[in-house]
Parts: structure tokens; C-alpha cells; sequence
């Protein structure tokens, strides 16, 4: 299955609730969830009983929809996740957080995900020196995301807004290099997505 392109906002409606994919909009009265609370296509202001599968299919929609992912990429996500040591559901959210679109977005150079995503797919950024474009790309500690120089008049007005933006606590922005580095890998508390990951392995655990 191919990646979702429709409107962001039809998602967190699907999942009755904020799921922030579109930056400073998701804070006003502008907000879909705001106005019309419920999934699209339907008037059901009258909330459903949800069974049990339907809870864990749920909370893994809102991953796949926070990282902006297909449904294969999240079984492949989930088999790395399984294979190394420590919690599962854990290793699954540090698997996405390491991604290239994610840091991104953590340094606060797109508005959301997908802003960042179009970042990186549009080559503005470097990773080691070298070109990287694929959002999906896995950042280790070691490397160093540097701004392509012919790119730094993208981010020109950016750099003064991101001065006063709250700083991510794992993801460090040099502002006199350009570049973004990845302080520690984020420790659960650290990865502000509220979804339940217990309940994602139970769903693909079955
Ligand atoms: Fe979701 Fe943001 Fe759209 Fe609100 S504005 S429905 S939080 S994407």
C-alpha cells in the first residue's frame, strides 16, 4: 500500500484525535478536531463501542500516521524492533525518532513531519558530507546533518525563529556550523508521541 497523501487532518479525525501533523495550525480553532470530532463520512456524534483489536489497531494507525508510513514499512520497522535487546515496543519508537525526516523536525526546520520530509527529499541536507535525501534513513550518534551551502537561503529567515523555539532535549542545533547532531539516543519520556506501544506489539505480536 502506497502513502498516504490525502489531507492530514481526515487522519486525526479517522482517529478522533490530535495527532499535530500540521505545525502551528494544530494549536488554533482551525484545528478540524476542533470543529468536527468525528471520522469523516460519518455523523456519529454518538461514540462506538471499541473492541479490543480495534483498540490496538487504533493506536497502530497513529504511529504509522505520526511518522507518516506504509503499513510495510511499519512490519519492517516492527521486525527490527523485535530483534534487538530491550523493550520492544521501545525499540520501535527509537527506530523512528532515529529517522533522517524525524531529526529534521526535532531540530525544528520544518513546521511537521511531512514539511521535513520535503526538506530532506528536496536535498537540502548532508549527512557525513554526503548527499541524503531519503527521509527514511536511520541517523546514528556519530553523524553530523549539515545544510547544503546553496540551501542555506532556504533557511535564512529560520535560523532567527529557531533562536527562540523550545530546543528538543536529544537533538542539538549548531547554530555557528549549521548542523544538527544527535546528543543520545531519546529515552522514552523524551518522545513526546502519545501512543500506547504496548498495545502496537500486541497487535503485530498476534
Ligand atoms: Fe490534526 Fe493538526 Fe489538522 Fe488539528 S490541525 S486536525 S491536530 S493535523
Amino acid at each position: 500500500m502506497s502513502r498516504y497523501r490525502g489531507p492530514s487532518c481526515k487522519l486525526c479525525r479517522r482517529a478522533r484525535e490530535k495527532l499535530f501533523l500540521k505545525g502551528d495550525r494544530c494549536q488554533t480553532a482551525k484545528c478540524a478536531i476542533e470543529k468536527r470530532n468525528y471520522p469523516p463520512g460519518y455523523r456519529a456524534l454518538k461514540p462506538k463501542k471499541i473492541s479490543e483489536y480495534g483498540k490496538r489497531l487504533r493506536e497502530k494507525q497513529k504511529l504509522r500516521f505520526y511518522y507518516g508510513v506504509t503499513e510495510k514499512q511499519m512490519r519492517i520497522y516492527f521486525a527490527k524492533a523485535s530483534k534487538k535487546k530491550g523493550i520492544t515496543g521501545h525499540n520501535l519508537l527509537s527506530l523512528f525518532e532515529q529517522r533522517l525526516d524525524n531529526i529534521v523536525f526535532r531540530a525544528n526546520m520544518g513546521k511537521s513531519r511531512k514539511d521535513a520530509r520535503q526538506l530532506v527529499k528536496h536535498s537540502h541536507f548532508l549527512v557525513n558530507g554526503k548527499k541524503a535525501d531519503i527521509p527514511s534513513m536511520l541517523i546514528k550518534k556519530e553523524d553530523v546533518i549539515s545544510i547544503k551551502e546553496k540551501s542555506i537561503t532556504v533557511f535564512k529567515d529560520l535560523f532567527d525563529i529557531l533562536k527562540d523555539k523550545p530546543k528538543s532535549s536529544w537533538v542539538v542545533f549548531n547554530d555557528s556550523e549549521k548542523s544538527i547532531t544527535v546528543d543520545h539516543g531519546p529515552t522514552r519520556e523524551e518522545i513526546d508521541v502519545p501512543v500506547d506501544e504496548q498495545l502496537i506489539v500486541e497487535f503485530y505480536s498476534k
